[in-house]
Formats: C-alpha cells, sequence, structure tokens
C-alpha cells in the first residue's frame, strides 16, 4: 500500500459507513489521519460505527449535523450513495473541502494498476469476463466493486504483480479527482439513474470522469457506436479503442454476423461465444480488447469465452431439462433489462415476469414478444400484465401467486425446445429481500427437477 502524506496527520471525515466507508475510515486512520466518521443509523444499531469506536476514531451517529463541519477537515469520503445535494456535502463544497468517493482513495494507495469498468448496463457482466481472462492468461488479476470486495480494501493489499479490475459507477465517479485507469471502457449511456443525478448531463459528465486523468500511455475502449460516447472519447487523451457490434470496421473490435475482428484482421468465430444476445456482445468484445491490451493470449482468452455462462442473476444459464433450457435473469428489475435478454433468444419462450409495482409502463418489451409463446407472471404487477399480455396477443397468459407456482406453470407449458426465463421486469421487493435470493430460488426449482 502506498503512504499518502497528503493525509498525515490530517483531520478526515467520512460520511456513511457501510462497506466501503467502514474500509475507508481505517485505511486512512492507518495512513495517520485523525478520522470522524459519520453515519446516520443510530449507534446502537451500528455494527460499523461500533466497530470503528474500538478502532480509536471518533464516531457521530443518528444524523448528519450541519455543524460537522466546524472541526476544520481537509478531506471528505463519502459513501457513493449520500447525494450531493446532503447539507454536510454541499457545506463542504462551499468551505472548498474536496470530496471524495472510496474508489479515489483505493486509487491513490494502489501499487497495482487498475482496469475500470463502467457504463449504464453490463458493467458487472464485464468485470467479470475480463478478470476471468487475466486470470486464465496468469496475470494475477484481482476484482473489486460490485461483485467483489470494496476498492480501498483491495488496493490495500494489491501488489504491483496484480491487476485491480473494478466495476465503477456513476455514483464513485462523481468523486474523483486523480482516478486514471491503465484501461478504462466505457460500454454504453442510457437514461438512467436520473433520480440521483441532477440532469443526464450531470450523469453522463460522471461517467466520463473514468477517462478524465488518462494519457497517451493509457488506453479508453468505448461504444463506438453510441454518438455521446463517441463525442466524449473526441476529448480524451487516452489511446483509443472503439468497439463495434454491428459491422466490421478496420478500427478497434468489431464483429459481423461471422468473425470478431481486431483492427479489420479476423481474431475468431463469433459462434465460439457461450453468452446470448446482441447487448452481451458489447461486454464480450470489451473485455477482449481490455485482455487483449494486457498482452493475454488469445487461447486464454477463448477459453473463456467458450465457457462463460454468464454471471449469477443475468441471463445465467441454469440447466437443460428435457429439451428446455432454463435461464436465471433475475436482475432485470425493469422493462430494458428484460428486454435485453427477450433479445438474445430465436427460440420459442415462456417468460416468468412480475413483481413490486412501480407504475411503470413495459412497452419497451413489444418489438420483442414475437416468440413469447407464455407468459406467466406473479406479485404486485399482476393485474397490469395480465391485460398487457392480453393486449399484446401472447398466445397464453396465466396469473400466478408466486415463484414456485410460475415454475410449475412453466414446466406444464414448455415443450422441447423451448427456453423457460426468469426476466421479472419489475423489483422483487414485494415477495423477495433483494433479486439474489428471488434469483436463488429460482436454480434450486430449475435444479430440483426430476429427470
Ligand atoms: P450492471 O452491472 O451495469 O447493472 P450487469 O452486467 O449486471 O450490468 O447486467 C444487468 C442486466 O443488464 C443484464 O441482465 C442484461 O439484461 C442487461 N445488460 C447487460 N449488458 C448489457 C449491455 N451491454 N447493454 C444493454 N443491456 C445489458
Amino acid at each position: 500500500m502506498k503512504q499518502l502524506p497528503f493525509v498525515y496527520h490530517k483531520k478526515i471525515l467520512v460520511l456513511g459507513l457501510a462497506k466501503s466507508g467502514t474500509a475507508a475510515a481505517e485505511i486512512l486512520h492507518d495512513l495517520g489521519a485523525f478520522v470522524t466518521v459519520n453515519d446516520s443509523k443510530p449507534f446502537e444499531q451500528n455494527d460499523n460505527a461500533q466497530y470503528l469506536l474500538t478502532k480509536g476514531l471518533t464516531v457521530i451517529c443518528g444524523s448528519h449535523p450541519e455543524d460537522l463541519l466546524d472541526e476544520g477537515f481537509s478531506l471528505v469520503v463519502k459513501n457513493p450513495g449520500i447525494p450531493y445535494t446532503n447539507v454536510v456535502i454541499k457545506e463542504a463544497q462551499k468551505r472548498g473541502i474536496p470530496v471524495w468517493t472510496e474508489v479515489e482513495l483505493a486509487y491513490r494507495i494502489s501499487d497495482a494498476p487498475m482496469i475500470g469498468i463502467t457504463g449504464s448496463n453490463g458493467k458487472t457482466t464485464t468485470t467479470t469476463l475480463i478478470f476471468e481472462m487475466l486470470a486464465a492468461g496468469d496475470k494475477h488479476p484481482l476484482i473489486a466493486g460490485n461483485i467483489g470486495t470494496v476498492a480501498s480494501s483491495v488496493a490495500k493489499e494489491a501488489s504491483n504483480e496484480n491487476t485491480i479490475v473494478t466495476e465503477l459507477s456513476s455514483f464513485q465517479l462523481m468523486g474523483v479527482e486523480q482516478l486514471k485507469p491503465k484501461i478504462s471502457v466505457l460500454l454504453n449511456l442510457y437514461e438512467a439513474h436520473l433520480d440521483y443525478h441532477a440532469d443526464f448531463q450531470e450523469y453522463t459528465d460522471a461517467k466520463f470522469n473514468i477517462a478524465k486523468k488518462q494519457d497517451a500511455t493509457d488506453w479508453f475502449i468505448f461504444n463506438g457506436e453510441q454518438r455521446i460516447v463517441k463525442d466524449y472519447a473526441e476529448k480524451s487523451m487516452a489511446s483509443k479503442v472503439p468497439f463495434y457490434v454491428s459491422n466490421k470496421t478496420n478500427d478497434g473490435i468489431s464483429a459481423d454476423d461471422l468473425y470478431i475482428y481486431w483492427n479489420g484482421e479476423k481474431l475468431f468465430e463469433r459462434s465460439i461465444i457461450a453468452l446470448r444476445g446482441k447487448h452481451n456482445l458489447e461486454n464480450v468484445l470489451a473485455a477482449t480488447a481490455s485482455a487483449l491490451l494486457m498482452d493475454c493470449s488469445l487461447e486464454s482468452i477463448l477459453h473463456v469465452l467458450s465457457t462463460f455462462q454468464g454471471v449469477k442473476h443475468r441471463t445465467q444459464f441454469v440447466r437443460e431439462w428435457k429439451g428446455r433450457k432454463f435461464y436465471n435473469d433475475s436482475k432485470a428489475t425493469n422493462a430494458l433489462a428484460t428486454k435485453s435478454a427477450l433479445e438474445g433468444f430465436s427460440e420459442p419462450i415462456i417468460l416468468i415476469a412480475g413483481g413490486v409495482d412501480r407504475g411503470h409502463s413495459f412497452d419497451e418489451l413489444v418489438p420483442y414478444l414475437h416468440n413469447v409463446k407464455a407468459l406467466i407472471h406473479f406479485g404486485e404487477t399482476a393485474d397490469r400484465l395480465q391485460e398487457f399480455g392480453e393486449q399484446q396477443g401472447i398466445p397464453t397468459v396465466i396469473q400466478v401467486n408466486n415463484l414456485a407456482e410460475a415454475m410449475q406453470e412453466g414446466v406444464n407449458v414448455s415443450v422441447e425446445g423451448d427456453v423457460v426465463l426468469l426476466s421479472p421486469a419489475c423489483a422483487s421487493w414485494d415477495q423477495y429481500e433483494s433479486f439474489e435470493l428471488r434469483g436463488d430460488e429460482f436454480i434450486e426449482k430449475v435444479l430440483a427437477l426430476q429427470e
């Protein structure tokens, strides 16, 4: 771990604990800073705060007092989920105190180069693919972010033999200053998370922070087919590698129906890719380019591409049973994600959907329903999905009470050659604590089907 003279014997405020704040507070404390942590959860219910108090940090819990900053802090490290409209953050900015998220700290203390991955969709899949390819190529990768460990905890343990593969959200990227990944990946930009960001411009500016400090010794891999991403890429000083999923091109990495090309030269046959769907091709191209730039052998890349069946809960292939293929896409908590999943299949689909009713429309699915032969649904959205399915002329539309019944119906109506897809287009909280638990139950039921 690198030392940070900038923080030594300085007062630092860590705002919002959870996993990332707790890790950041402890690291800053170990680096010799005088750390105060502030979290809205009351002390009695706050395990992280209780732990940090035993380590000798100053702990203020239960609210975010407005006069907190009067102590004269040199730096605020905030949890990515705390909005910039928070009074303490606004006041810090007014006083010119730098506000970081924990990934900036991770970058500064790390002895290992970083590969950073961002975009509206596909981050976790691409991060995992890159990690697997680097592992297959003996490059000693470490994974950080949503699916891995907190970035600063990983950075603390990393040596210059490692490469840290980090998923970066727009929330995290809003709070970076010097972050300069060796390779940055910007997959795509869609209107998302606008409840947190002031507007689309703020969101896209945050995403582009991933490449802002890069220079010609670094690489920027980006979506060459999205105008807004290309416009940003024009401003980047990094060496650029665009990817194109629709046509062969002479630059970057590209695909036509049959092959993948690297700078216009044939690289491998598209048919070896196990992951389904055009959206996943974006992830595959970005990951392949990253691995090639890291000097992974084509053999190790192809090994991963031919065996990787998807990250858990993301159009994950579970099992083939009596000629039906079962896929778990529980992560699809909105219609856009379900649309991507449907687009990936040409077989007849039995779609299991439904959940929390946020009042969103399902219209985005309409162009992708031609091979949906049955819609089986449960949850708060029951009435709306029943009406939607019938209106769209889906041959069989069945309302059930829960996932167990949906699975039963799915088995009843399916025949050999069908795909049974859990892709709910809704959040899970009406019946589950998380989309992971919903997906786990589906997997369990699928694996329990008797031959
Ligand atoms: P993220 O980490 O950005 O949320 P994931 O890799 O977890 O993305 O994928 C979440 C869902 O988003 C998937 O189930 C799939 O339906 C959809 N998806 C994945 N990659 C892409 C992509 N490149 N473009 C559009 N949609 C995608």
